[in-house]
């Protein structure tokens, strides 16, 4: 990006921020915008198939349709037909769908042996305007940047009000422990709140600008935004810094706001509100009253039971960078990570798919988005992600706002995550076939990346390196990941700073575990392979 860019993005950020900061909704808005949108949602995606894609001669979805056979007016007789959701269902199985990889722009996309080259910003919604850039959490092969545009946090307002209604938690005294840029979640967590007049009382950031090495342009960042909100009259709290081994800053604030208020709300990543919690806990501090809102990574059962001890509860939600909110936790929750479809900006299927390396088939979620503010223009793109999709009645406020569906038991197939940040799949598996062995000997065979748990509900990446390969010193090893990693995106600062506070990655000299041969085992399938694999040393055994 060059200067004058840069000039322009906050030029228009300032223009942006100005009305922005002074126009909050109401609740009885949010819920009008809501059920309009519920209504229009079929009318929604036809405006956006005819101006983003028949309308946008570079759209890469003009040549998929044209390979399926399908005019605008195919498209238009079958949502009428029937229906959005079976519509996407049509033009998938007509080869109209978007692979992670390939919406990335890691791999062309190719249908019938039709090559069809992609770059990134293919995607990009052609109506937009970039007020800020963030970098999106993961650690991915080619630079991709999420332009997050004022219109679409405003867009994302109305349901998350819904949300914060539901729970409770809407005015409830905040703080936010999340990271400064180039790091995309503190600034948009504050901006996203701003919309609905529910401002942090405390930004808390586990890393420093200068843990990220962020340039000027993003130390600039920060101070403008806090500078328009007091030309704007609202109060945005300057970040302090509060690195992950002071979560006990944290917990105290809790505690003493809970004294003080009755209720308190943290926002931040699960693995830093298990932080938060491990820290009151050994301050003998009760956090009863107090509420997570966590994103970033799957909750798992072991950091809900983390949380669940202190007393705080926990409220998940389901956010996708390039989409932004896609549900948010229900107010009477089967599991630790029951959630809300907001149907009134996606649309949402699932299609088969084989995860790479392991013979297990997924029901893979394909995002469609529907308004015109959506970052990037989605049609049946896959996220990498699955899980399943139930219509239950739980009776909570959600889903008398026509959120009917509930996603449940969501996964990645392709990715892993430590401490809220994403190691997409491509990039690592270059890393563990290529790099490493180039470096420290051994073959591809010998290299594995292995996502577990400890004790205390911490992820941790584990990478198995064969005994055959002989290491003279492992930190080596994981300074030679970090570095390939490094030279690959700019997100790679962030992986770094963070990683080396919390010790994310370790190296374990062990055989690669054989029952799969996937390089990368999240978490789910290097349980389900490790319990197999005990299984059979147990039968050989007897
Ligand atoms: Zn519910």
């Amino acid at each position: 990006m060059s200067i004058l860019d840069d000039m322009k993005m906050y030029a228009r950020l300032a223009w942006g921020l100005w009305g922005f900061l002074r126009q909050t909704i109401t609740l009885e808005e949010a819920r009008a915008i809501v059920r309009r949108r519920m209504a229009e949602r079929e009318s929604n995606f036809l405006r956006l198939v005819e101006r983003g894609i028949f309308g946008n001669p570079g759209s890469p979805y003009l040549p998929l349709l044209k390979l399926a056979g399908c005019e605008l007016g195919d498209i238009q007789n079958m949502v009428q037909a029937k229906g959005l959701e079976e519509t996407l269902r049509v033009l998938r199985e007509g080869g109209v769908y978007v692979t992670f990889e390939e919406f990335k722009a890691r791999t062309p996309i190719v249908r019938d042996g039709h090559v069809i080259p992609v770059q990134a910003r293919d995607f990009d919604n052609p109506y937009l305007s970039h007020y800020y850039q963030a970098e999106t959490g993961g650690t991915t092969g080619v630079r991709t940047r999420v332009a997050v545009d004022l219109d679409h946090l405003a867009d994302d307002a109305p349901r998350r009000m819904l949300a914060y209604d539901a729970h409770g938690v809407l005015g409830v005294p905040t703080a936010i422990w999340l990271s400064v840029p180039p790091a995309g979640s503190g600034i948009g967590c504050i901006l996203s709140n701003a919309c609905l007049g529910h401002i942090p009382r405390k930004w808390f950031s586990p890393l420093t600008s200068r843990d990220l090495r962020a340039s000027l342009k993003y130390r600039l960042l920060v101070e403008y935004v806090i500078a328009m909100g007091q030309l704007s009259g609202v109060s945005i709290p300057r970040p302090e810094p509060v690195g992950l081994d002071q979560a006990a800053a944290v917990a105290r604030w809790a505690a003493e706001t809970l004294e003080a208020d009755g209720a308190c709300v943290i926002s931040s990543t699960a693995s830093l509100a298990v932080r938060v919690c491990l820290a009151a806990r050994e301050e003998g501090l009760s956090l009863t009253g107090a509420k997570f809102m966590v994103g970033g990574e799957p909750p798992t059962p072991a950091k809900v039971r983390e949380i669940a001890r202190t007393g705080a509860r926990w409220i998940p939600h389901y956010f996708f960078g390039e989409v932004g909110l896609v549900g948010y936790g229900c107010v009477q929750p089967v599991d630790g990570n029951d959630i809300h479809l907001f149907k009134d900006a996606l649309a949402l299927i699932q299609c088969p798919r084989q995860v790479p390396g392991f013979e297990v088939t997924v029901d893979a979620f394909c995002f469609t988005t529907l308004l015109p503010t959506a970052p990037k223009l989605m049609v049946n793109v896959e996220s990498d992600d699955y899980g399943l999709i139930e219509n239950r009645s739980c009776g909570c406020p959600l889903e008398s706002c026509g959120f009917t569906e509930h996603l449940r038991h969501i996964r990645s197939f392709c990715k892993l995550t430590g401490e809220g940040i994403t190691l997409v799949g491509s990039e690592m598996v270059r890393i563990l076939e290529e790099v490493l062995p180039a470096r420290f000997g051994g073959s591809p065979l010998d290299y594995q990346l292995l996502e577990e748990e400890d004790e205390e509900g911490f992820t941790r990446l584990s990478l198995l390196v064969s005994p055959k390969v002989e290491l003279e010193d492992k930190g080596k090893v994981i300074e030679a990941v970090l570095e390939a990693l490094e030279q690959g995106s700019a997100a790679a600062k962030l992986t770094r700073a963070v990683w080396s506070q919390a010790r994310t990655l370790r190296v374990k000299q062990m055989e690669p575990i054989p029952t799969a041969r996937g390089k990368l085992m999240p978490l789910h399938l290097a349980q389900r392979s490790q319990s197999s694999t005990n299984a059979s040393t147990e039968k050989i055994e007897t």
